[in-house]
Order: structure tokens, then sequence, then C-alpha cells
């Protein structure tokens, strides 16, 4: 039985805690709870190096899209397929300096380093 706190991998099925399915590797992110009230903790690659920076969500877009397709003949339409759809969800990010500084770098264990 799954804790309340526990996911199911949409992936194979596993019960899930944190953000990798432990069995078939699945990494998840829960948008859910990045509302735009709240500075939230941000891991994120820098270059070579993982760092945490506390930042705040600023923007948060859906487009979905489902444009037909026109074939041409002899540069007249002919015929319009439809389109598979597509959907783009773009972020943005404000950093909030913690004490002047920008962000930490996270060692291999995943402490601050
Ligand atoms: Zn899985």
């Amino acid at each position: 039985m799954r804790k309340k706190s526990e996911l199911n991998c949409p992936n194979c099925g596993a019960p899930i805690t944190g953000e990798y399915c432990p069995y078939c590797g699945s990494v998840f992110y829960d948008w859910a709870a990045l509302d735009t009230n709240e500075p939230k903790y941000v891991k994120f690659k820098l270059g070579d190096k993982v760092v945490m920076a506390k930042a705040i969500m600023r923007d948060y877009t859906l487009t979905y899209d489902q444009t037909p397709a026109t074939v041409y003949a002899n540069d007249e339409p002919f015929i319009t397929l439809s389109a598979p759809p597509t959907m783009t969800i773009a972020t943005e990010f404000e950093v909030i300096p913690e004490n002047g500084v920008m962000y930490k770098v996270i060692d291999e264990k995943g402490d601050i380093a």
C-alpha cells in the first residue's frame, strides 16, 4: 500500500517518492507545486555543475497547436491533412538571492558543496 505522499510511475506503475522512478528511471517534474505565490528551491545545471537556487515562477504558458498541413502540387494547394496536436510548456523563473548569493553548487551526493 502506498503512502499518501507517493505517486505511481505513469510509465511502469511502480510506486515513487522522489524525482526518479527506481524501476524504469523515468524522471518527474511536479509542475503542480510551482505556483506563482511562493518561492521554491530549483535545482538546475549551470555549465558542468549542478546548482540550487531560490526562485519564484514568473510565467507559465501552455501552448496548444494543431495546425493542419497543406500539401502542394504544381505550386497549388492540393490537399489539407490533419496534423497531430502539439503542446508546449514554457516557464520563467526569477532567482531570489539569499544573503547576496544567487545559487549554491550541489555535490555528487546532492548536498550543498
Ligand atoms: Zn517507472
